[in-house]
């Protein structure tokens, strides 16, 4: 069994038009994250813990900034070509597990759905949990962290 941890952060869009999408899921707001792909925290957190524990690198590395085919990508198939990649190498997802920091939105509005959807990309649980900075103000995007389980698969 391996272990990965991933971090991922975005800057909220000032002047931001498109959706604020949180693991897959979009979010009633009037805010929208900066970023080259959907700017899906949870997502990106995810992928590189799975990507650290399966020693394959990190989310810089497989999808580059500077490739367009990765421009306003949904996130959600990166995930997944991040799972056949691990499942490719031997690898079987045990659990991931995320906490979101942001003040808004609440993530538990959405924790089931992001919940389901994303265990069934996976193929294993997926649990996500919402904190708040508690008063650290300065804060102006949303963070997400993720850890992942990975177990080698004997055929
Ligand atoms: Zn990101």
């Amino acid at each position: 069994m391996r272990i990965g941890q991933g971090f991922d952060s975005h800057q909220w869009d000032e002047n931001g038009s498109a959706p604020l999408i949180l693991g897959g899921i979009e979010f009633d707001s009037g805010n929208s994250l900066k970023g080259h792909s959907d700017g899906d925290v949870i997502i990106h957190a995810c992928i590189d813990s799975l990507l650290g524990a399966a020693g394959l690198g990190d989310i810089g590395i497989l999808f580059p900034d500077s490739d367009l085919a990765y421009e306003n990508i949904d996130s959600v198939k990166l995930l997944e070509i991040v799972v056949s990649k691990l499942h490719a190498e031997k690898w079987e997802i045990v659990n991931v597990d995320c906490s979101v920091v942001t003040e808004e939105p609440k993530i538990s509005s959405k924790k089931l759905e992001i919940e389901r959807k994303l265990s069934k990309v996976l193929d294993a649980p997926f649990s996500v949990k919402g904190k708040t900075p508690e008063g650290i103000d300065s804060l102006n995007g949303i963070m997400c962290i993720a850890v992942s389980l990975i177990e080698e698969r004997y055929e």
